[in-house]
């Protein structure tokens, strides 16, 4: 495997690289922030528009639709330049990671115009409306209904934990539509407006004190038939292909947004006291920094193999679940390193003037939790793993 890139990508490395030098806010990734004045949702829109406009957005969607028609690796050099700057995602990320490749997969070509362009240039911001109060892990048990009458479903049902829900256009609903089929065929694929009458989003609070994800309630809610992605009561196949792009296609960008995450590590324990001396000069504090760095090549080369099989025309597959497992346990890994590296430091938070770097780490460590739920818990990545990567039997 040739792991080098051609000429003609490493010119392109340096045009992600100066665009994001030229339109990054001064000082971003040093302590600077978005321009003051300016909400962070405004922030975040501006700068996918900015992305979108220099042809950094949707660049291995067909250029119909308003993508690039540009090759994986130049997507794969500029997702890992965006790492590398620590530069924000677009604000529409689950639209650009899941619902975007879902419908252009098993989407018309109606529905393909209609939504597409938006989710690129950001006019339309897209949730997920997969998980439900008794349907997470065992997501086909849901039981959100959806009754076809004429030309129109009729919703009604709950989904929860939903990201963006708050703030989103568009939201990727899987549905009941046959209560009487086994599980996994009674399901349907509805691309919903947030806006219709009959919907109501209620914020969920999280430990980190922020309210990223929400409770929507269904009620009678009337859905067009034309917005039925893919077949019906096939909802199942199309909901795998978003939740194999949501573990999948970004693992090289993962590996290098965590490969600055532990640079940062290594310096804070250099600038840590133990005893008098630098943290980093203690055998057990340099074996953990070094079960890290193992771990993050061990990432790395998990990235590549995942990587060369889209390139080879493969989808992202049940392997993406490898990736899933290996960063959002060794992100938690390292908050508790930090953790237990700050002492009695790590109980000061954001507000304190004695938190050590402002408190961020804190903010991390509490997030990190999720890491271990969202996308699939490890225990279902595991089961992913055993079954459909190394075929062993199922379970009774
Ligand atoms: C930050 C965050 C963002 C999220 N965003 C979204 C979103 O935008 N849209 C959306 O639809 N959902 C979202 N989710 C929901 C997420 O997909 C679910 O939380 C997750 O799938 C787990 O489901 P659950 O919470 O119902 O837990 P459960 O399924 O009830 O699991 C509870 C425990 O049992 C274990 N378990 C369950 N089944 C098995 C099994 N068969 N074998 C072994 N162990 C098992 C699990 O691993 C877990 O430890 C989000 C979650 C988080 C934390």
């Amino acid at each position: 495997m040739d792991l080098n890139f051609s000429a003609d990508e490493e010119r392109f490395r340096q045009r992600v690289q100066k665009f994001l030098r030229e339109n990054l806010p001064p000082g971003w990734g040093q302590g600077g922030g978005r321009p003051a004045g300016m909400s962070q949702i405004d922030f975040l829109k501006d700068w996918q528009r900015r992305l979108y406009e220099n042809g950094f957005l949707g660049m291995a969607w067909p250029k119909e639709y308003g993508g690039q028609g540009a090759s994986q690796v130049e997507m794969a050099i500029f997702n890992e330049e965006m790492a590398r700057f620590r530069a924000p995602s677009p604000l529409n990320i689950l639209g650009l990671s899941m619902a975007g490749p879902t419908i252009i997969t098993h989407g018309t070509e109606e529905q393909k115009k209609r939504y597409l362009p938006k989710i690129l240039s950001c006019e339309e911001i897209w949730c997920q409306g997969f998980s439900e109060p008794n349907a997470g892990s065992d997501l086909a048990s849901l039981k959100t209904r959806a009754e076809l009458k004429g030309d129109e479903f009729i919703i009604n049902g709950q989904k929860v934990w939903t990201t963006f829900g708050h703030i989103a256009d568009m939201c990727m609903l899987l549905v009941r539509t046959d209560p009487d089929a086994p599980k996994h065929r009674g399901l349907s694929y509805l691309l919903v407006e947030m806006r219709t009458p009959g919907i109501t989003v209620k914020p969920l609070r999280q430990m980190t004190g922020e309210a990223e994800f929400n409770e929507i309630f269904f009620d009678d809610v009337h859905v067009p038939r034309a917005n039925l992605l893919g077949p019906l009561n096939e909802g199942w196949r199309v909901a795998t292909t978003t939740l194999m792009n949501e573990r999948g296609t970004t693992a090289l960008a993962t590996v290098m947004r965590y490969r600055i995450v532990f640079d940062e590590i290594v310096e804070l324990a250099r600038s840590t006291q133990r005893n008098g001396l630098p943290a980093t000069s203690d055998p057990i504090i340099r074996q953990q920094l070094a079960q890290f760095y193992v771990d993050l090549e061990m990432m790395r080369f998990t990235a590549y193999r995942t990587f060369s099989k889209i390139l080879k025309g493969g989808d992202p597959g049940p392997e993406g679940s490898i990736s899933k497992i290996a960063w959002s346990e060794l992100n938690q890994r390292m908050m508790e390193f930090v953790m237990a590296l700050e002492g009695p430091a790590s109980q000061l938070v954001r507000g304190s003037p004695y938190a050590v770097e402002g408190g961020r780490w804190q903010h991390h460590f509490l997030r990190s939790r999720a890491n271990t739920i969202e996308a699939g818990t490890s225990e279902i990545q595991r089961n992913i793993i055993a079954e459909r990567v190394l075929g062993l039997p199922k379970s009774r």
